[in-house]
């Protein structure tokens, strides 16, 4: 097999063009081309007048031809052998596990990162155990709708907590930027598609799954962990982590203390908690678990209607079933020296309230893989850091997050209603009273007013020389009637639990601190990554291996 790189069709070409075209570019006989698969398609949209299709191929040649064009120095640019993207699994663990010496591993959170890692080590023969606070994710689907629906907040099961983590009420968008020399992300989507998601996921330069399929899909690699001997406790908090520290204060696990007054004994624990279990980071840092702040970002959620940034993205094409809703991702560099991005895109999707305390307004975003909704939105942010914006402590990062969405709650009209203004009032710096032409999407409502109360004053200002900046790009991106919602704090963890090159938390063996809460992740794809990285860790541990990590 050979991977022919960067092929460029136009939008609208048929299978055969697409045949036609592998043979030209390659100068090969027709009988030479056994077949082929797409590993990628991407497109360029850079001209709306002719957006091109670009494709990653797979090519079954005959062995004279493959050598031919492996030796052609004239195609070494866009030729190679095909790399295996298969998964190999570093270890499996005897039949007899776990033997009297040895203690399950254990699984904190079951969120992206925690299913990868709980997947993988169950098919090591690992049987883990994973502890989840929330609950099932039908029921949790029910409760979550409660504060959509019904102002009702359950405050361990929600958009943040439950089985699935924080990316089951999503769009599903499955990219990240990490370095994948091993094609760890290829292992996540092909478990994804055995576990019911689209097979296009693993063809597709951009692809998602949306809600509803993000549930059935969960469910499905829970039972397929039992099936293999893992055991998934839902309902079950983490309260304590015990940790027996020496002299350097170099620390082991010993065990865990649940919810349920149960203690659980184990050596191995991957800390998979998410960025919004801001009590177990309380409880880590006052066990003496090493924890540094990190730099994360805040802003608001802006919508606009689909259909124009459909037409700015794809011009005449817009609606074209192979683009589908467009997205965009837009970075502007600000003259007080900040930075204004946009942040988890959701085309034809919805603003979702995404808080897990009381009192606390928080905004998000979700779609259906139709992505078929009137309006597009994502998150306007900030960068923020711990030396200049929160410098008093370890956690100062979440007291400040707490602020803004204590903030965002009381302009909201303390119901969970969000606070939110039209985008042309907030660059004319004038509250809103009425609606206009697009009408926004959070639930339970929204209350209009003055936005910019909910963010310090050096955010306002960026985000006010942004938008303009971003309408040169996006034409209609800074049109009156556009929706801001507020407030979008919960972008990225605001802490690291730091862990050395074994995957183990800096002081304390047997700890291994993963996923976005640990700040090792940013989004699904990447969290499911860094779970199968600690699953192998923990397996080299546990059974003793000499095998380099
Ligand atoms: P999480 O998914 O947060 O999972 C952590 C789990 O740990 C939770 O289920 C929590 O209940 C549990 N937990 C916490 N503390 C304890 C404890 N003490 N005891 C037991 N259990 C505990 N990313 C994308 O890539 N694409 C998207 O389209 C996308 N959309 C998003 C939309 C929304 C509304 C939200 C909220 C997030 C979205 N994200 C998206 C981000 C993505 O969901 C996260 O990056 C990802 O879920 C992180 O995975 P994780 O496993 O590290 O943590």
């Amino acid at each position: 097999m050979i991977r022919l790189t960067d092929l460029k069709l136009p939008l609208n070409h048929s299978d055969d063009e697409l045949r036609s075209a592998i043979l030209g570019k390659l100068s090969l006989a027709d009988a030479e081309l056994r077949d082929f698969s797409i590993f990628k398609r991407s497109y360029d949209a850079r001209k709306k007048g002719n957006i091109l299709l670009i494709y990653l191929l797979d090519l079954n040649l005959t062995a004279d031809a493959e050598q031919r064009l492996l030796a052609d120095k004239k195609f070494s640019n866009i030729v190679r052998p095909s790399p295996d993207t298969e998964y190999k699994f570093l270890a499996q663990a005897p039949a007899n596990f776990p033997g009297a010496d040895q203690q399950r591993p254990v699984i904190i959170g079951f969120g992206p990162c925690g299913i990868l890692a709980a997947l993988v080590m169950a098919q090591m023969g690992l049987k883990p155990i994973v502890l989840e606070r929330g609950q099932d994710v039908r029921q949790r689907t029910k409760d979550t709708w409660g504060l959509w629906r019904e102002r009702k907040l359950n405050t361990e099961s929600n958009v943040q907590y439950g089985e699935g983590g924080a990316g089951t009420f999503s769009d599903g968008k499955l990219y990240s930027q990490v370095k994948d020399r091993r094609f760890l992300g290829r292992k996540v989507m092909s478990e994804f598609v055995k576990a019911g998601a689209p097979e296009e996921i693993l063809m597709v330069s951009k692809p998602h799954i949306g809600t509803f399929k993000l549930v059935k899909m969960v469910e499905n690699i829970r039972a397929e962990i039992t099936r293999l001997g893992g055991e998934i406790r839902f309902n079950t908090k983490v309260e304590t982590v015990h940790r027996v520290a020496n002299t350097d204060d170099q620390g082991q696990i010993t065990g865990l203390s649940l919810s349920n007054g149960e203690y659980l004994p184990t050596r191995h624990v991957v800390l998979a908690i998410g960025h919004s279990a801001r009590d177990t980071f309380e409880m880590l840092l006052q066990q003496g678990v090493y924890i540094e702040p990190k730099p994360f970002s805040i802003g608001f959620r802006i919508e606009h209607p689909q259909s124009v940034i459909d037409k700015a993205r794809f011009g005449e094409q817009a609606g074209h079933p192979i683009l589908g809703a467009a997205d965009y991702k837009l970075v502007h560099h600000c003259k007080n020296g900040r930075s204004v991005y946009s942040f988890c895109m959701c085309p034809g999707g919805t603003v979702v309230a995404a808080t897990s305390e009381e009192g606390r307004v928080v905004t998000n975003g979700m779609s259906q893989y139709s992505r078929n909704e009137r309006n597009a939105n994502a998150a306007i942010v900030v960068g923020i850091e711990p030396d200049k914006d929160y410098p008093d402590h370890v956690l100062a990062g979440i007291d400040l997050q707490r602020e803004l969405e204590a903030l965002a709650y009381q302009l909201g009209g303390e119901n969970y209603d969000a606070p939110a203004q039209l985008v042309g009032d907030y660059l004319r710096n004038t509250p809103s009273s009425e609606l206009a032409s697009v009408t926004p999407s959070y639930k339970p409502g929204v209350s209009l007013g003055d936005l910019s109360k909910a963010l310090p004053d050096f955010a306002n200002e960026a985000i006010r020389e942004a938008i303009p900046a971003f309408d040169k790009q996006i034409k209609g991106f800074a049109m009156n009637d556009a929706i801001l919602t507020g407030v979008e704090t919960r972008t990225s963890s605001p802490i690291c639990i730091k862990r050395g090159k074994d995957y183990q938390n800096l002081n304390t063996r047997g700890l291994y601190p993963a996923g976005e809460g640990a700040g090792y992740a940013g989004g699904i794809l990447s969290a499911g990554i860094d779970g199968i990285k600690v699953a192998e860790a923990v397996a080299i541990d546990l059974l003793g291996l000499d095998i380099p990590i």
